[in-house]
């Protein structure tokens, strides 16, 4: 453990200049779709990134497309991803990832930070996951500090659009995961601390209904009501909840209609579906567009099918549990506790995992309320998974851990 603990030590005296930087970037509102509070943010992590001397990039994403409530698909903005690549020619190549946007609108109620005590603070992605980008930021400046740093080369990946699915950052993390050996992705763990092993795969995808419109009154018959059509439907499709194992579908937001004296033309509802085999999401999408085939063929009606994204289930296999365990090693040499479970969430590990990248993708802070207004951080957790990062890849780069094997593993149970 000797060679390790300067920077180990250097590390455990971080913890105020990490809140500092917390609070100055949980200050910052970069919602999805904030175009101006992104570029703001990613100015900001820029200015902290120029220690590591590197030629930071500025990516921009191409345009994605969004359904809106009329109906109409219109273009979506996403801001650029930031990379920085150091080392490329080092034996050992790492991906670190994390992303710059939240969940809280430019108009959101909750928009700064409050540090309620030595070791709490609430604030708008101050878990998910700016606190986690900050333990990226000094884990690597701590590494950058060990004399067998040249063994590594990294590469970091900062998107905006994570919150929404990545939908223009995916291109660019799937073209990172080429040629690594390992990923690393600082979300939030669980608010005991496990960290996330096996996640369940995820897709959006949105029925729009289209009828046709009619005084409610005067002419009733001639219309053609787009919510009873998409009711009648969904009732359908909610049934298909559980038909297989783990598979869950949440109709989370409809919309549609008018004043009540119109027979309305138009309804949608947006869903989200979860699985834990990919084989689940092409029987359920099957399923759902064959549902709206049949309610197609009523008269005066046009049922349409948009996907937006889909993740895939990340699976715990045996490369993972090595890479788990010997993660957990670490944490035993700093006396720290470390366990797992899974999660029915998805984040870009669930890409990383279908490229074939073994990754751990909980190594941010701890803390809790994410996604709602009480969202809160555990501070010690911040020179916490710092240095529990900071020790893991400096044996790796000290050949203490062998991150080969885990490729080989998934390559030989690949062969059987
Ligand atoms: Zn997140």
């Amino acid at each position: 453990m000797n060679k390790y603990q300067a920077p180990l030590q250097w590390l455990s005296q971080q913890k105020e200049p990490m809140v500092e930087l917390l609070i100055k970037w949980v200050n910052i509102n970069s919602g999805t779709e904030n175009l101006e509070g992104l570029e703001k943010m990613l100015l900001t992590i820029t200015e902290a990134l120029q220690i590591f001397g590197e030629q930071i990039e500025n990516i921009p994403l191409e345009p994605g497309v969004k359904l809106d409530n009329n109906g109409e698909i219109r273009k979506l903005h996403f801001g650029n991803a930031l990379r920085l690549i150091k080392r490329p020619e080092s034996p050992i190549q790492i991906l670190l990832c994390g992303h710059m946007d939240t969940v809280y609108h430019v108009d959101s109620p909750f928009q700064t930070a409050n540090r309620i005590d030595d070791n709490t603070l609430v604030g708008p992605g101050a878990t998910d996951m700016k606190g986690g980008l900050i333990v990226m930021l000094k884990a690597l400046e701590a590494f950058e500090q060990f004399d067998q740093k040249d063994q590594i080369g990294w590469e970091v990946i900062i998107n905006p659009d994570e919150e929404i699915g990545s939908l223009g950052s995916e291109p660019l993390i799937r073209n990172s995961t080429a040629g690594k050996d390992l990923g690393l992705i600082f979300e939030p763990s669980f608010p005991d601390g496990f960290i996330v092993c096996e996640r369940k795969g995820s897709t959006n995808f949105t029925i729009v209904s289209k009828g046709v419109s009619a005084h409610a009154g005067r002419d009733f018959d001639k219309g053609r009501n787009a919510i009873t059509h998409l009711i009648k439907l969904l009732v359908k499709v909610e049934e298909l909840n559980g038909t297989r194992e783990g598979l869950t579908i949440n109709l989370g937001h409809i919309f549609g209609g008018g004043p009540t004296n119109i027979v309305p033309d138009l309804a949608l509802c947006r869903c989200n579906s979860r699985m834990k085999k990919m084989e689940d999401a092409d029987f359920l999408l099957n399923r759902v567009e064959e549902l709206i085939e049949e309610e197609n063929k009523k008269d005066g009606v046009e049922i349409e099918f948009h996907k937006a994204s889909y993740r895939p289930p990340k699976k715990f296999d045996i490369a993972h549990q090595h890479l788990f365990d010997d993660l957990k090693e670490c944490s035993q040499d700093l006396s720290q506790s470390l366990s797992w479970r899974p999660s029915g969430g998805v984040c870009d590990g669930n890409i990383f995992a279908q490229e074939g990248l073994t990754t751990v993708d909980t190594l941010g802070v701890i803390g809790s309320g994410i996604h709602t207004y009480d969202e809160t951080t555990h501070l010690d957790s911040l020179t916490e998974r710092a240095r529990l990062c900071a020790l893991f890849l400096m044996k790796i780069a000290s050949h203490a851990i062998d991150i080969n094997r885990y490729k080989q593993m998934n390559a030989t149970v690949k062969e059987q």
